[in-house]
């Protein structure tokens, strides 16, 4: 059996697997079973990209509101008769947690009946094979398929297939969906299918689509990678006057959509996951007037793309004129503000921007200053102890950008200058290797012992030294040390760490030898006698 759980996590982005455990903790935690559907396992096991999360739960998902906005959810639209929640998780993940349900149509153009259902029965009720696949989280059965159409198989071979002759009659949105999958993913209807929906379109079923339906489909294209080549194909198939009489490819603002697009991919590779979706709308409706705007606005449930959508305009205006004024006067200021802004709004102010000095900042804040985080001195910082482990780094390393960018720090003096006061003292020396153990080791101590007379401040420092050279096995001997005969006048903090650096081992005894040459006679003197020493011993 394939391992699924495997396959998702490799394929899903890692704010979309923070998302699947958010909200499968949330839904165990309230005792809900809870499933992964849909187009979310279509697109894992296809290769495709997961463009969202569909959840089925056995329970009510609206239950679980209050605690997934604790989490950091956004809840951007309900369906209350249905029960389902459309949400945004951290990172802008986009999802959406429906309960498990039948549902019975008894009249062509009517609401179904629904009932509350297992997940197997709720597979029943979708639309193709290929989107009646559900994955559980549950523990116990973590990871298990279910496929009772063999989904799976119509990914393999690519094909759309309905769940039962009466599909496109039952909900006649299912042939704009059938459309819309078939013109992203390439894919052809399977024979019968192809037959049901020609059948579909010459008895004209699809005046009878909901409402409901219209408004998700209209979201839907907000999200398609290619949104013009799917109002393209549901142009041509006539489902686009469907979803408002007025709307044909001639109302899209090609060249705005195309751009808006290509910023997109600009932000997603310098690490932004603006939302583009209302921009999609935007441009897709551009030259629609306003009343069919309004009237497509009605009907779509996330009443949060709505929100973003209505103010895309405002909000561009009103970061444009930020950007002109004081609050943006220095690179610096600019960075912050910009830093500072939802991605969504730099995303559509540099699209639809005319202030030509905007412009270049906008552009500025994602080429020409960002390279200026390169330039931040990085050795000098490691040099002065400004490491990642201080808690002030982060601030630090910010303002030392901030000034680069206001060319305000041009020199490795002027650097120097500003990062020096902010250094932290020294780290102290690492402790004493500790003590070999055994005859050898006892037969020294003794030894150093006999010869010991005081404890020298750089005793220390000369083990350290041997040490450093890759002496790692040497025993930590106390050698007769030098007091250096500055080591009274020595400045207070290198005193203080001699202090520090002052072993509790055995004094030492003093030569006088070593005390003309402190370095080079210690080293001389504290092998051979340590050796010898250790030699007579055994
Ligand atoms: P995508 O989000 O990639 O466009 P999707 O399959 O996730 O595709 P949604 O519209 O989000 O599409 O629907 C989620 C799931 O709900 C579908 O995969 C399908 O199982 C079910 N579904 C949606 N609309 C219908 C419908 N009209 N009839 C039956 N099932 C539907």
């Amino acid at each position: 059996m394939a391992d699924y759980i495997y396959t998702m996590e490799i394929r899903l982005t890692p704010d979309q697997q923070r998302g699947v455990t958010l909200v499968q903790d949330i839904a165990r935690g309230a005792g809900m079973n809870i499933y992964l559907t849909g187009g979310a396992v279509r697109d894992i096991i296809s290769g495709f990209s997961i463009r969202d999360l569909d959840f089925t739960v056995q329970g009510n998902p609206l239950k679980l509101q209050k605690e997934l906005e604790r989490a950091g959810a956004v809840i951007s639209g309900s369906e209350d008769d249905l029960k389902v929640l459309y949400l945004t998780l951290p990172g802008n993940v986009r999802a959406e947690i429906s309960s498990s349900r039948t549902e019975r149509y008894e009249k062509a153009g009517k609401p179904p009946v629904v009932t509350p259902a297992t997940i197997i029965e709720d597979l029943k009720r979708r639309d193709f094979t290929i989107n009646a696949m559900a994955l559980s989280l549950n523990p116990g059965s973590r990871g298990l398929l279910m496929d009772p159409f063999n989904g799976a198989a119509d990914i393999e071979n690519k094909v759309l297939r309905i769940l039962h002759n009466y599909a496109f009659v039952e909900d006649p949105s299912r042939l704009l969906r059938a459309s819309r999958f078939s013109a992203r993913f390439g894919w052809p209807l399977e024979e019968r299918t192809q037959a049901r929906f020609e059948s579909a379109k010459e008895n004209n079923y699809i005046e009878y689509i909901s409402d409901r339906a219209i408004g998700h489909e209209i979201e839907q294209l907000a999200y398609e990678d290619d949104p013009l080549q799917i109002l393209k194909v549901l142009e041509k198939e006539n489902w686009l006057k469907v979803l408002n009489p007025h709307w044909t490819t001639a109302k899209v603002d090609t060249a705005g959509l195309s751009q808006l697009l290509k910023t997109r991919q600009q932000m997603n590779e310098l690490g932004y996951t603006p939302d583009p979706s209302a921009a999609v709308l935007y441009f897709l409706t551009a030259k629609l007037g306003d009343k069919d705007i309004t009237d497509m606005r009605k009907l779509i449930p996330r009443k949060t793309l709505v929100d973003t959508w209505k103010h895309l305009e405002d909000e561009a205006k009103d970061l444009s004129k930020r950007l002109s004024g004081k609050e943006a006067a220095t690179p610096s200021r600019a960075w912050k503000l910009l830093s500072e802004e939802p991605p969504e709004n730099i995303l559509f102010l540099a699209v639809t921007v005319r202030q030509q000095a905007v412009d270049q900042k906008i552009k500025n804040f994602f080429t020409k200053w960002r390279q200026v985080q390169q330039k931040v001195p990085l050795a000098e910082m490691t040099e002065l102890h400004i490491n990642p482990q201080m808690p002030e780094y982060p601030k630090i390393a910010h303002e030392v950008f901030m000034l680069l960018l206001d060319g305000k720090l041009r020199s490795h003096t002027e650097i120097m200058k500003f990062l020096k006061p902010l250094a932290p003292p020294p780290p102290p020396p690492p402790p004493p290797p500790p003590a070999k153990r055994g005859r050898a080791a006892k037969a020294v101590a003794a030894t150093a012992v006999g010869q010991a007379g005081i404890q020298a401040p750089a005793a220390l420092g000369t083990a350290k030294k041997k040490k450093g050279k890759g002496d790692i096995a040497a025993p930590p001997i106390p050698a007769p040390v030098a007091i250096p005969a500055n080591a009274a006048t020595a400045p207070a903090g290198k005193a203080k760490k001699a202090e520090k650096e002052k072993p509790a081992a055995k004094p030492v005894h003093v030569t006088k030898a070593a005390t003309k040459t402190p370095a080079k006679p210690v080293k001389k003197s504290a092998k051979p006698a340590a050796k010898k020493t250790a030699k007579k011993k055994h």
